[in-house]
């Protein structure tokens, strides 16, 4: 059994690699934005209840991520493991979350901000068909036009430098205490997520001890 959490910033490859893992080691990808995004789609209960404290100005409470995540946990169909993401998202969770559950490891995705803001700001959206490019790694053919459909690419509204600079601003705020508590308890793993994802995913497999040398 490998109970695993990923931590990174937006933007570090964090989705990409706990997909990697999964897929290498039959672990359950439990993603709490995955899980939200399937309840909207499905028009459940937790949804409506999402909705209403959306509609009323309010913020998704912790303690609604961690009902979720506990709820999803006790499903208990990960019979080799799984990989946490999006979760816990301040320290107080991440110690209740310890005193229930045991979690071998913490891999902890490391990428600058500086970076993390160059490769949010340059990711493009068809305006058609949705595909996502990046002006870094996945180029369209020409700028500003999709490969596929030919209709203009557009930024998210959310990809400004401002709304960038916010979320890592958040972001730093509110993982820096669950990161020191996790290395007070020596789980955390710390990979250079400036290396292309497959190299990544090595580095990763070679911490965990999963694999003990290149290939
Ligand atoms: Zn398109």
């Amino acid at each position: 059994m490998r109970k695993y959490i990923i931590m990174g910033v937006q933007g570090c490859g964090k989705g990409t690699q706990a997909k990697l893992l999964c897929k290498a080691y039959d672990l359950a990808h439990i993603s709490v934005g995955d899980i939200f995004r399937w309840n909207i789609a499905n028009h459940t209960k937790l949804a409506a209840r999402v909705q209403r404290l959306i509609s009323h100005g309010e913020l998704v409470s912790d303690d609604i991520v961690a009902d979720v995540v506990k709820s999803r946990l006790a499903e208990h169909d990960w019979n080799f493991g799984y990989i946490l993401d999006g979760f816990p998202r301040n320290a107080v969770q991440a110690e209740f979350f310890l005193e229930s559950y045991d979690i071998d490891a913490v891999i902890h995705i490391v990428v600058p901000d500086d970076v993390v803001r160059e490769r949010v700001l340059s990711r493009r959206l068809c305006s058609g068909c949705g595909l996502d490019y990046n002006l870094i790694h996945h180029r369209p053919r020409n700028m500003d036009i999709c490969d596929v459909c030919g209709a203009p690419l557009t930024q998210r509204p959310d990809d400004t430098p401002g709304a960038v600079a916010d979320r890592l601003k958040t972001y730093h705020e509110k993982t820096a205490p669950i990161l020191d508590l996790f290395r007070r308890k020596e789980l955390v793993l710390e990979v250079d997520g400036m290396q292309p994802a497959d190299a990544v995913h090595q580095e990763i497999q070679m911490q965990l001890g999963l694999k003990s040398s290149w290939r």
